[in-house]
């Protein structure tokens, strides 16, 4: 099964010159969505295209009437504030949008004239969440992020014995979910010292990001049918980056016997952009599971989830201190891994979370869990790095950190190479913790 087309030849390139340049996040072959409007005005937020550094408003496109039949009712269903009835639509809708904005983009397109009054600089615009997120679930795809946390908080029993066979979630809250830019304070809860007789009440001190991938659903389910691994990415809409901010004090005291609570519900972040499945095409790659490791059940299990289950995503996660905002020094790196390493794809986690009948509506959103890769260096929290707070980690302007602190700013990146096509990028998730109300 291949799933190139034309939208992802290499030698594509724009009239607009800003996604030609080398390096850069947008080119032709990436079209993500996202909801934008003109900074600081009162303009209704409408759906919206990257190409280079500007956005392609996609109101002035589905106005102009330039495209027809699929790809224009879609483009009149993605001119609204929330994209989720164009999300809705299907593949065969998305797809036919993809082509025409690909083909309209393009060096020579005759349907230049049309759209130059169409793009807005991307300097000049502010975001909104691309879609209403009904249901939002956290998987926990890394093993190495498992294993790592595991031993932190259970290290007689890191791994627990369900991990290798099922793909491990929880239901998070949406209600807390902002898009980049988002800032908020230090959660308070309970939290209880290991020599503590009683636990205590205050502002979180092991305040820590998570790297992970933000997974939207397109077209739904009805509820009890199941989706079939072989049907699951035909209701993968696309892909942003996402911040999954937890106090890890409030974790360690209240994660047993349900799960994640407090710790996590305060406060999540994703980038504004989509990056769409059809665009991530280049990049998939083989999925396979360790000989020595139990094989999936079969409703988890499919050549094509072998062949190309996974998608090899880059991401990096950066540190700007006060300090550094102060003397206008770069931002520090944490760390950098991929979503290749995950244990499980995003195949078997629609599958395994529908195989019940549970219902997906469009918009709803998966995590992918924390993508901390097989090296310490590559540990996608700090609670990871810094060894469950016991080592300090060293930012480039001398500063050092176990976790995070007031006006610290967390910045994350994405991005994907393969030999043969084009670099695209997702942008960026930023998030700023403010001292505790
Ligand atoms: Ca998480």
């Amino acid at each position: 099964m291949s799933f190139i087309n034309e939208t992802h030849d290499i030698n594509l390139k724009s009239w607009i010159s800003s996604a030609n340049v080398a390096g850069n996040d947008f080119p032709i072959q990436n079209l993500p969505f996202a909801s934008f409007r003109r900074k600081g005005s009162s303009e209704e937020f409408r759906g919206g295209v990257a190409i280079g550094d500007q956005v392609l408003d996609l109101a002035v496109v589905a106005d102009a009437g330039i495209f027809s039949g699929i790809a224009q009712e879609a483009v009149i269903a993605a001119n609204a504030p929330a994209l989720n009835e164009f999300m809705g639509m299907g593949k065969a809708h998305w797809s036919a949008l993809r082509l025409a904005l690909s083909k309209a983009l393009r060096e020579g397109s005759e349907q230049q004239s049309a759209l130059e009054s169409a793009l807005v600089a991307q300097d000049d615009v502010e975001y909104a969440l691309p879609c209403h997120i009904g249901d939002y679930t956290d998987f926990y795809t890394s093993i190495y992020h498992a294993t790592a946390v595991g031993s932190l908080f259970r290290p007689d029993n890191p791994l627990l014995p369900n991990y290798k066979w099922v793909p491990i979630g929880y239901h998070g809250r949406a209600s807390s979910i902002g898009v980049s830019g988002q800032s908020f304070p230090r959660p308070k809860g309970q939290t209880k010292a290991p020599d503590a007789d009683v636990p205590s009440f205050g502002p979180a001190k092991r305040m820590d990001y998570e790297l992970e991938l933000g997974i939207y659903l397109g077209k739904g389910n009805e509820l009890g049918d199941a989706i079939s691994i072989e049907d699951a990415e035909d209701h993968v809409f696309g892909f942003c980056l996402f911040n999954d901010w937890s106090a890890r004090d409030l974790q360690a005291w209240e994660y047993q016997p349900l799960g994640p609570f407090l710790a996590k519900n305060f406060a999540s972040t994703v980038s504004p952009w989509i990056v769409t499945t059809e665009a991530l095409a280049p990049y998939r790659t083989q999925w396979h599971r360790d000989e020595n490791d139990p094989q999936p059940l079969d409703y988890l299990e499919s050549s094509h989830n072998r062949e190309a289950g996974a998608f090899d995503i880059q991401m990096d996660v950066l540190l700007e201190s006060e300090k550094m905002r102060a003397d206008g020094a770069a931002p520090s790196k944490l760390s950098e891994s991929s979503f290749k390493h995950s244990y499980w794809t995003v195949a078997q986690m629609v599958t395994h979370h529908t195989v019940n009948g549970c219902n997906f509506i469009p918009g709803d959103m998966l995590g992918s869990g924390t993508q901390s890769g097989p090296e310490h260096e590559e540990a996608g929290s700090m609670l990871e790095l810094s060894r469950g707070g016991k080592e300090s980690i060293k930012l480039n302007n001398g500063e050092e950190r176990k976790f995070l602190e007031d006006g610290d700013k967390v910045i994350m990146r994405g991005w994907c190479e393969a030999n043969g096509f084009n670099r695209i990028g997702f942008g960026r998730v930023e998030g700023t913790v403010l001292p505790a109300k």
